[in-house]
């Protein structure tokens, strides 16, 4: 266990970000490519600064005095920290931060997967877990201060590019991201990563590979592709390239009030003859270590916690649009949309059962922390993965044509000539129509729109490939023993008969 050290005097350069400081934070010179024109500020730039300006909500919400007790903890270390960003020590730990993840989910509705807090699920884990980098041990915890004490912004890129999964990593080293050199300053990296989640508004990046990838990773043959590393975001050499932004063609809130301030951009992130120092390294050449950061690092366990909180926000939410969409249509008291607004309720009721459980059936980690169990988490991963795709289905089938009984957006209804029709026409069952379409342009942002086809991607993807997810469960199930706990059963239930009949004192 980490011996507490003297408190740090807070400085400038080790207090949590505030909404302002992060927000200037940002623009720091980084590099970043959207509709053919490099970014000059991020957070003025009309397809990101609404997003901006949410994840500066929840930095400020840090310094809320209302806030404050289920926001923020202090560390062994003296650091005071949003609660998921600092190790948990007891199962009481592990559901305070639970409450940290669930706060900061509710200000976006649990439509932005990806906050701040998404990768402490890592982060805290080196406070004690730093020892697994064995000679990079001191560059890991330096970074869990770092960034516990900043509550530091940093997004993850763990998947190589899908140019060709058919052939070994090494015959795409012209796509995918291998180290070109070293000198006594650090290592220099070449190479794309699949997309980086709301990369644009981070501080850092972390590149490592999940289980998918470490699937196809082997010693002696990878070894220029066994790296786990940090970089900043604004480093030489470093680039990112952006999809489209579902918040610069949302026309006005009224229209798209998800996709105007929640956009993640999943932008590819390219590193050319970059340059990371030896203090931002973790593995270098090192094909056991970078294998095995994904199950052994406490990552995986802890994520879940924060990705099944955040949906479980996110179900509520859904729960909430089903029952208002069918109460306006007037078809909430028809036994079969009642079935659909109840399979919702029950999702939601099992995610936060999950979650509960993460929290209070942990196991021991390193360091005498404790993180949720990793079945539990693998469980949780894959009932996550596979909710969402229902939801919609519901909406598609119950809602039925609803969503799309609307007006083209705020004009029509500003407009005094139209507006007799449409209060006439589009009014709801017990609501005008200036009511009733604004609640269906929520649920189309929310359900039928480009942004809502991006989350229905994420929600199936972001957790990695559907295969690998149910071979990791089976995986694990082996080496911790539970595979055979389960043949144990069906052995003792088979040996209570024969040939003969049941043998004696059966059953
Ligand atoms: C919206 C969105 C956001 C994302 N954000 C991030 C992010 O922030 N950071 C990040 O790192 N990643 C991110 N991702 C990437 C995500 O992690 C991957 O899409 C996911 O892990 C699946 O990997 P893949 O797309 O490479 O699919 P693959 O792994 O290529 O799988 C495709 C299919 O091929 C099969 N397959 C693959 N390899 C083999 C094999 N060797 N043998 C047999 N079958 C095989 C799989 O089982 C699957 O059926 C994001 C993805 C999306 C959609």
């Amino acid at each position: 266990m980490t011996t507490p050290e003297t408190t740090p005097e807070v400085t400038e350069s080790n207090r949590m970000y505030n909404g302002k400081s992060f927000l200037e934070s940002m623009d720091d010179g980084r590099e970043i490519w959207f509709e053919g024109e490099r970014i000059k500020s991020i957070t003025t730039h009309p397809a990101f600064i609404n997003s901006g300006r949410s994840v500066a909500g929840l930095y400020d919400s840090l310094h809320d005095p209302a806030k404050a007790e289920t926001l923020t903890t202090v560390d062994r270390f003296g650091h005071r920290t949003h609660r998921f960003f600092a190790p948990s020590y007891s199962a009481d730990d592990l559901l305070a931060s639970r409450g940290a993840i669930e706060s900061w989910q509710r200000q976006t509705f649990g439509w932005m997967g990806r906050t701040p807090d998404y990768k402490a699920a890592f982060m805290a884990q080196l406070a004690e877990g730093h020892s697994y980098y064995g000679q990079y041990a001191d560059n890991a915890l330096a970074w869990y201060k770092k960034s516990a004490s900043r509550v530091m912004f940093i997004n993850h890129v763990l998947i190589d590019p899908p140019v060709d999964r058919s052939q070994n990593r090494t015959d795409v080293r012209d796509v995918y991201v291998t180290v070109d050199r070293e000198d006594d300053n650090g290592i220099y990296v070449t190479g794309a990563k699949m997309v980086a989640t709301g990369s644009v508004l981070t501080h850092a990046t972390f590149v490592a590979v999940n289980s998918g990838v470490a699937s196809r990773m082997e010693a002696g043959r990878d070894d220029d592709m066994a790296l786990v590393f940090m970089v900043d975001m604004n480093a030489p050499g470093l680039k990112m390239i952006c999809r489209p932004s579902y918040e610069a063609s949302a026309r006005s809130p009224f229209e798209a009030p998800l996709a105007s301030r929640f956009e993640e951009n999943d932008s590819v992130i390219i590193f050319k003859e970059c340059f990371v120092p030896w203090e931002n390294v973790f593995a270098y050449r090192d094909v056991e270590t970078t294998k095995g950061f994904y199950a052994n690092s406490g990552f995986f366990n802890r994520y879940n916690l924060q990705s099944a909180t955040r949906l479980s926000v996110k179900l509520d939410f859904a729960a909430g649009m089903l029952l208002m969409g069918a109460e306006a249509t007037g078809t909430d008291q028809f036994r079969g949309v009642q079935t659909a607004i109840g399979e919702i309720i029950a999702m939601r009721e099992t995610m936060w059962a999950m979650t509960t459980a993460m929290a209070l059936d942990p196991e021991p980690s390193i360091g005498g922390t404790v993180v949720p169990r990793l079945l539990t988490a693998a469980a949780s991963r894959l009932y996550a993965t596979n909710c969402w795709h229902r939801v919609r289905d519901l909406f598609e089938a119950y809602l039925a044509g609803a969503p799309i009984y609307t007006v083209s957006g705020p004009k029509d209804l500003l407009n005094q000539e139209l507006r007799p029709d449409i209060d006439q026409y589009f009014r709801g069952t017990g609501m005008d129509a200036e009511a009733r379409i604004k609640l269906f342009k929520l649920i189309w942002d929310g359900m039928y729109s480009e942004f809502a086809g991006r989350h229905a991607m994420y929600e199936r993807n972001y957790a990695g490939n559907q295969e690998q997810q149910r071979l990791d469960a089976l995986r694990w199930a082996k080496e911790r023993g539970d595979a055979d706990r389960y043949r144990t059963l069906i052995n003792d239930c088979m040996a209570s008969y024969d040939l003969n009949g049941w043998l004696p004192g059966q059953p």
